[in-house]
């Protein structure tokens, strides 16, 4: 499926890179959404659902231009990184930078990269590989990192993957000793109209980023929702949640803004056409369609 061309957000545009897709990885770890109820749902298909309820998901990176900057949110799974416990994901060689490139984006034009959290499909392409050491991709950004999140994978939790503990290794650490993090608050702005908002629970330090600009909005919601199904049921929760019940409030919480205040919904692993218009549905949610260019 062709990703869409991206979001015009007020004066900031938003597109999507889409790194590799995620099907049936997503929706191994999310007990609930067993293929009769997901076919429960109608309007997930056939975008965000099969006819035989396979969930459709991708691994993506965000740019967001507005003005002169360039942020970039989530940097996906990278290349030839080993990921033993995730074998689709392991070692990979995809053409992201070439992808980030036909978008006119090359790795020194990156001001910012946003991290939502630290799991190792969403820090990848911090680093590439240079002779046998990991070195950052986007050497001119700043990476900026929820010091609440960063002190959480510092203390090595236990409850965490083989994984993603290297993530952190390979992927966080080099850009921490190479001086481009920035440990910041879970509410810090990024950049006059873009600011993290805390969305905690499927890490303790998860951010959303929040685009402002001439009366519009979008969130990036990161993996505070991981899949649209979430919208129809924001009780399924990941087996990756670090806190699920947290992680559910935070979602719901999400998807009433998302409501009230008509913010576009961009999740960082929702496959094309990636952005949602959520609206209220009794006491849940549902989905509108998508009015912008
Ligand atoms: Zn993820």
């Amino acid at each position: 499926m062709t990703p869409p061309a991206g979001w015009w957000v007020g004066d900031a545009r938003i597109t999507p890179i889409v790194e590799v897709t995620a099907d049936c990885i997503i929706q191994a770890g999310m007990r609930d959404a067993t293929p009769e109820r997901m076919l429960g749902i109608p309007w997930l298909r056939p975008d965000f659902a099969t006819d035989d309820g396979q969930m459709r998901s991708v691994v993506q990176a965000f740019v967001i231009e507005l003005g002169d900057t360039v942020v970039l949110v989530d940097t996906g799974v990278g290349n030839g990184k080993p990921r033993p416990g995730l074998p689709a994901w392991s070692g990979l060689d995809t053409d992201f930078l070439d992808r980030l490139a036909a978008h006119g984006v090359q790795p020194d034009g990156v001001d910012v990269v946003v991290s939502t959290h630290l799991h190792f499909d969403h820090v990848g392409w911090n680093t590439t590989a240079r002779r046998d050491t990991w070195t950052p991709t986007f050497t001119r950004a700043r990476y900026l990192v929820s010091e609440t999140e960063f002190g959480y994978w510092a203390g090595r939790p236990h409850g965490e993957s083989a994984d993603d503990h290297a993530g952190f290794d390979d992927s966080v650490r080099p850009v921490l000793d190479a001086g481009l993090v920035d440990l910041v608050a879970d509410d810090h702005k990024v950049h006059d109209g873009i600011r993290l908002v805390p969305t905690p629970g499927h890490t303790p330090g998860h951010v959303s980023v929040l685009v402002e600009s001439a009366g519009r909005e979008a969130v990036i919601s990161g993996d505070a929702i991981h899949h649209p199904c979430q919208i129809a049921h924001p009780e399924w929760s990941v087996h990756a949640d670090f806190d699920p019940e947290r992680a559910r409030r935070t979602r719901v919480e999400l998807l009433g803004r998302c409501a009230d205040a008509g913010t576009l919904l961009i999740g960082s692993h929702f496959p094309s056409p990636t952005a949602i218009r959520v609206g209220r549905d009794g006491p849940g949610f549902t989905v509108h369609p998508v009015d912008l260019p």
